[in-house]
């Protein structure tokens, strides 16, 4: 079978293997999609990533069964939280795998793993319907945060981006407004929007100082910053607002599936609109992850199909 090996920064290739073999645990599943994750960029890029494993967001249908896996069967649709899903086949533990309702097509299933990511990230937060909510950065993380509070309820919600279209795609998916840093200074035209008082909460979706400093600057007293983006570098930040503000700030790094598994089965959810292309494996490289780190006007989520 096909499957995309990692070898270092810019060094993936796509390789004939054998085929996996499922252990006492495991299934064995063939992937349908497997989305390309920021944190698979990163690595792509700049090397290994520790947090995430390369290839994790992955869909697909369940072909056969190792020893000792109870409650799946062969012909299962099914998510899989485990890494190298950048194959044709893979392998995972039961306990990484999640049922799929018949219902959800296999665009929004390659969805569930970053809409999750969101999920936990609101609920940890514990963004209400009633606050008025800043997000800094309109890529996947931001924007499915955004699918996310508006599900929830949350009727003001600001978003921010440098890239045109991607603050095009937030207005299309519900966002009460949305600005350009490079243009506006954003603290005080979130004091402006909220009778200078600031946000409640404010999401950094992108792991920059830039960022970090508009979400500190942007909301009120006793409010709340949640760190959703994955800071690579050291940022310089002065603390003397959030302390005289008496602000909380939250990092946030796990899922939270079965949420997002309710929001998608039973919500109407579409977290598929944010995908921008759906590529074979062997582009992974070229129209994957160099098109995605060139042009983040064009793509915004990448799936690949194996
Ligand atoms: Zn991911």
């Amino acid at each position: 079978m096909k499957k995309a090996v990692y070898y270092g920064p810019k060094d993936v290739r796509v390789e004939k293997v054998e085929e996996p073999e499922p252990q006492a645990g495991q299934a064995k599943v063939k992937v349908k999609y497997c989305g390309l994750c920021g944190s698979d960029l990163h690595e792509y890029l700049h090397g290994p990533f520790p947090i995430s494993p390369f290839g994790h967001e992955v869909c697909g249908e369940i072909v056969e069964l190792g020893p000792e896996v109870e409650g799946f069967q062969v012909g299962d649709r099914v998510n899989a939280f485990q890494k190298d899903g950048y194959a044709e086949y893979m392998v995972a533990p039961q306990e990484r795998l999640l049922k799929l309702p018949d219902s959800v097509s296999w665009e929004r299933a390659a969805m569930l793993e970053p809409l999750a990511g969101a999920a936990y990230a609101i609920e940890r937060g514990g963004v209400k319907s009633d606050d008025t909510v800043l997000i800094a950065g309109a890529g996947p993380v931001g924007l499915l945060v955004l699918l996310g509070v508006k599900l929830l309820g949350v009727e003001t919600v600001y978003i921010t981006d440098i890239s045109e279209s991607r603050r095009r795609i937030a207005k299309e998916l519900g966002a009460s407004a949305v600005f350009n840093p490079a243009e506006l200074k954003i603290p005080p035209k979130m004091k402006e929007l909220t009778g200078g008082q600031g946000v409640d909460v404010a999401i950094e979706a992108v792991g920059i100082e830039a960022t970090l400093k508009d979400c500190l600057a942007s909301t009120r007293y006793r409010g709340t910053v949640i760190i959703q983006g994955i800071f690579t570098e050291k940022v310089p930040v002065h603390m003397l607002g959030f302390v005289t503000r008496e602000m909380t700030m939250i990092g946030t790094n796990s899922i939270n599936s079965a949420l997002a598994l309710d929001w998608i089965e039973n919500k109407g959810i579409e977290p598929e609109k944010i995908v921008t292309s759906i590529i074979p494996l062997d582009q992974i490289s070229a129209n994957g992850f160099e098109a995605l780190a060139a042009d983040k006007e064009k793509n915004i989520k990448i799936l690949i199909e194996p």
